[in-house]
C-alpha cells in the first residue's frame, strides 16, 4: 500500500494504519519517501496511456508518500474492502477513501490489486532484507 501525498498532508498516516493493522493486516516493512518524477512513472507505467496518466504523476511527486509492506490471509481482498472504490464519491461509507479522498484521484491510498501485483509492487520499493526475507546460512 502508499499513503498518497494527501493522506500525510492531512496528518493521517497512523489513523490509516491504525484501521489496516485493525484488520488485521501486518506490517512487514515501511517507509516515507519523496517519489520523483521517473519513479512515479515506472510504478504507475500500466496506466501511461491513460488520460490522466500525466496528472497522476505529478499529485503523486506533489510530497512525500508513505509505501507499506503488508502481509495477511486474503489481504488484497480484505485491504481493499477498507479502502474502498477509487472514487471517494462511490466508496463503501466508513472506506478510508470515503472518508478521506477529495476526488478520484487523490484518494489518499493506493493499493496493489492482485496477489502477483503486489509481489511485484512490494519488490519495486523493498528489499528482501527490509522484507526480513534473507534466508539463513
Ligand atoms: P490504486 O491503484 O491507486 O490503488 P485503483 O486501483 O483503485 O487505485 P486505478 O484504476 O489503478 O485505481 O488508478 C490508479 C490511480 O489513478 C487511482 O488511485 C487514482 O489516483 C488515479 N485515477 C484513476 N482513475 C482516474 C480518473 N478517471 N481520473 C483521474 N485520476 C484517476
Ligand atoms: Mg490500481
Amino acid at each position: 500500500m502508499i499513503i498518497k501525498p494527501d493522506g500525510v498532508k492531512k496528518r493521517i498516516i497512523g489513523e490509516i494504519l491504525k484501521r489496516v493493522e485493525g484488520a488485521g493486516l501486518t506490517v512487514k516493512s515501511m517507509r516515507m519517501l519523496q517519489l520523483d518524477r521517473k519513479t512515479a512513472g515506472r510504478f504507475y507505467a500500466v496506466h501511461k496511456e491513460r488520460p490522466f496518466y500525466q496528472s497522476l504523476i505529478e499529485f503523486m511527486i506533489s510530497g512525500p508518500v508513505v509505501v507499506v509492506a503488508l502481509e495477511g490471509v486474503n489481504a488484497i481482498t480484505r485491504y481493499r474492502n477498507l479502502i474502498g472504490a477509487t472514487d471517494p464519491d462511490k466508496a463503501e461509507e466508513g472506506t478510508i477513501r470515503r472518508q478521506f479522498g477529495e476526488s478520484i484521484e487523490v484518494n489518499t491510498v493506493h493499493g496493489s490489486d492482485s496477489a502477483e501485483n503486489g509481489i511485484l509492487e512490494t519488490s519495486f520499493f523493498f528489499s528482501t532484507a527490509e522484507l526480513g526475507m534473507i534466508p539463513e546460512e
